[in-house]
């Protein structure tokens, strides 16, 4: 028997997954100014096509100074309105690191299945249209320094000028919590207690974790990352960072693990299993700062 039915079909991790596995195969080089940027940038757009026909898929393209010229950078944002006044933003970068252009780095943990994920949530928000604050998603550009040294005025380049121009135009004011993925698709996935985000997101998360089943994957290691987060913090808008930046077995010189921001950040070390748990996360983080 056939019936008209609201759909109940949950974030499917294993199509982020799948998606990450496309995203990667057309643009597995995604440095600023590079073809594969170019390439990754038409993959965004081509999957939010009902979203930009509805007039809700903005590309947010400036210039950026950076210390190895004017690059142009383009930040999109696809929106999904709900039915009360303010705004949920989940966001993820989407580029990979320009000082990495001379290795095969792919950044599939880094910035790529997080972009998929984002892309498997629009997926998901397109059935299950936002019933309390409007969700946003944001596939930033130039978060990774341009130099091997992180600096501060060398790196986050997109969520700057997005925080800059959000200020400006006052949707700052209306953003009710800014959420990051960055590095949350790995088989030992656990999300770190990022100390830099808003101790009531970090309860909630707590919460959520416990809610969804997914305790055992939150909080086992205690972090303070400079991530996408930061500009919002810095204006004072309650963010969070799940960010797990324990990537591949430890060595002396790589504490935190040999595979971050080097040629092994490879499709086979993530599985479609974590990327559920850190969907689930998301959707049940929404749930619950709708509630609040
Ligand atoms: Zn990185």
């Amino acid at each position: 028997m056939i019936h008209a039915q609201k759909s109940t079909a949950k974030f499917n991790g294993d199509a982020a997954y799948r998606l990450t596995e496309q995203f990667l195969a057309v643009a597995p080089h995604r440095w600023m100014g590079s073809p594969g940027h170019a390439k990754a940038e038409q993959f965004i757009r081509d999957h939010f096509k009902e979203e930009a026909a509805k007039g809700h898929f903005e590309a947010d393209t400036f210039t950026a100074n950076t210390p190895v010229g004017m690059y142009p950078m383009t930040n999109f944002i696809v929106k999904y309105p709900g039915k009360k006044d303010g705004i949920i933003v989940i966001a993820s970068h989407y580029e990979t690191n320009y000082w990495l252009r001379n290795i095969n780095f792919v950044g599939a943990n880094d910035g790529a299945c997080t972009s998929a994920l984002l892309m498997e949530l629009g997926n998901y928000l397109r059935t299950h249209p936002p019933q309390g604050y409007s969700v946003w998603l944001v596939f930033d550009d130039g978060e990774e320094s341009i130099n091997e040294q992180w600096s501060d005025s060398e790196a986050l380049y997109g969520t700057r000028h997005l925080a800059a121009k959000w200020s400006q135009d006052g949707t700052l004011g209306n953003i009710k919590a800014f959420m990051v993925a960055d590095m949350i698709g790995a088989k030992d996935l656990n999300v770190n207690r990022d100390d830099f985000s808003t101790p009531w997101l970090l309860d909630l998360l707590k919460t959520a974790a416990k809610n969804t089943g997914h305790s055992s994957y939150i909080f086992k290691n205690e972090t303070a990352v400079t991530d996408d987060h930061i500009p919002f913090r810095k204006r004072g808008v309650p963010v969070l960072d799940l960010v797990d930046i324990t990537y591949g077995p430890p060595t002396e010189q790589r504490p935190e693990g040999s595979y971050h921001h080097t040629a092994m950040d490879t499709l086979d070390k993530l599985s479609p299993h974590s990327l559920q748990v850190s969907g689930d996360l998301f959707i049940e983080m929404i749930r619950l700062i709708d509630q609040r």
